[in-house]
């Protein structure tokens, strides 16, 4: 299989090289047969080819089994008709990537945010809602009829909203067989009103699964106070973009969030924080969201082609992040710890090769 490997800009190229040292010893050590291909997106690809996302690197994208993409400094891009692409928004749309997938759960060693124990997982529409630069055919999602007045036009579709429902229901049942929506519909009562009704829909066909419905504001509450509550979290674009970054921090830093963007496929293995380029190039950025967001992908292609050993690298993975968190030795900066990104790195791949050893 041929994975492609995106290491973006900022803390991108640091930690995607962390990263990329521990999924070559999980392709070694678990005899996975992975084929890794590395192209150039970003400002360097714009100062080169002048645009964030060259032709032959989407054409690359698609040919691709698996992705794996750094965070890009998309603040920093101009404009798109002078090459600013957003390339984690233009890939999803391209894709397909309708479901981002994004888990949180306490581990041993990191001090939690949260007043309880948290393991969920937010289900978060990908393609479509308010993000400007991919709901529209033509044109941009966000225009201003006078100087002083700006709209912004949020797209909810039926057959989006059902199958992001479909994605949350299907994970629901390999888990503690509990959904809820969290929607605005008491003010967005045309556009989350229809996200719900197809929520609603979808949840008849899961009779095992109980469905609840929370209001975004108090789920932003409810997290803080009861995230033990939350089995998968169902939402549209930007409310799971902001309560899966406030999730990752309750549950001890967003250094730590995983992220899965797929669709039916392709898949992309992305970490949910940005590029962070206040702490860029000084080696000291966390790269635990980024391996565990490959962890992610690499259960992603096991299921998908049904592969025993990919599902059992992902395990082996996730166990020696977790391993190696436990040891507060092992704690890069963000965590209160001194070790540098590339020695954490090679702390994981130590810890997964004795596990991989153990398991042999
Ligand atoms: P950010 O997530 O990059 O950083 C927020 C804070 O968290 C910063 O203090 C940063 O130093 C810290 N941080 C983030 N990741 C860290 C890590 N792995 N280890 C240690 N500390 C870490 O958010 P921002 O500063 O608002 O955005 C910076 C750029 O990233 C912007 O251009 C934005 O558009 C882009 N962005 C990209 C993605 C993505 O590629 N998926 C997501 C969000 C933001």
């Amino acid at each position: 299989m041929n994975i492609l490997v995106l290491p973006g800009d900022g803390i991108g190229p640091e930690i995607t090289a962390a990263t990329m040292r521990v999924v070559e010893r999980a392709n070694a050590a678990f005899g996975l047969g992975l084929a890794f291909a590395y192209a150039e997106i970003g400002l360097k690809a714009l100062e080169r080819t002048g645009t964030t996302l060259p032709e032959p690197v989407m054409a690359a994208a698609r040919a691709a089994d698996g992705i794996i993409l750094g965070p890009v400094s998309h603040n920093d891009y101009p404009p798109r008709a002078e090459g600013g692409i957003n390339v984690s928004g233009e890939l999803r749309v391209k894709l397909d990537l309708f479901a981002n997938i994004r888990p949180n759960r306490t581990r041993p060693g990191i001090a939690s945010n949260a007043r309880t124990p948290i393991d969920l997982v937010i289900v978060r529409e990908n393609t479509e809602g308010f993000y400007a630069d991919r709901n529209m055919f033509l044109g941009s999602g966000e225009f201003m009829p006078t100087e002083d007045m700006a709209l912004a036009v949020r797209k909810v579709t039926a057959a989006a909203s059902s199958r992001i429902a479909r994605a949350a229901f299907e994970l629901a049942r390999e888990r503690r067989r509990k959904v809820t929506a969290v929607h605005k519909a008491n003010v967005l009562r045309i556009s989350d009103g229809l996200f719900l009704r197809e929520v609603r829909k979808i949840a008849g066909e899961f009779p095992d699964v109980a469905l609840d419905e929370v209001i975004v504001d108090a789920m932003a509450a409810l997290l803080v106070r009861d995230a033990q509550h939350f089995d998968v979290i169902v939402t549209t674009n930007m409310f799971g973009d902001i309560l899966s970054d406030e999730a990752g921090e309750l549950s001890g830093s967003l250094g730590l969030a995983g992220s899965l963007n797929a669709g039916s496929e392709h898949a992309l293995a992305q970490a949910q924080h940005g590029s962070a380029p206040d702490i860029a190039g000084r080696n000291i950025a966390n790269p635990t969201a980024l391996i565990l967001s490959c962890a992610m992908l690499l259960a992603w292609l096991g299921r998908r082609h049904q592969e025993e050993r990919l599902s059992r690298a992902a395990a082996a993975i996730d166990a020696a992040i977790d391993a190696t968190l436990a040891d507060p030795a092992l704690h890069t900066p963000d965590l209160g710890g001194s070790l540098g990104t590339d020695a954490f790195g090679a702390a994981v791949t130590e810890k997964l090769a004795a596990l991989a050893r153990a398991q042999a």
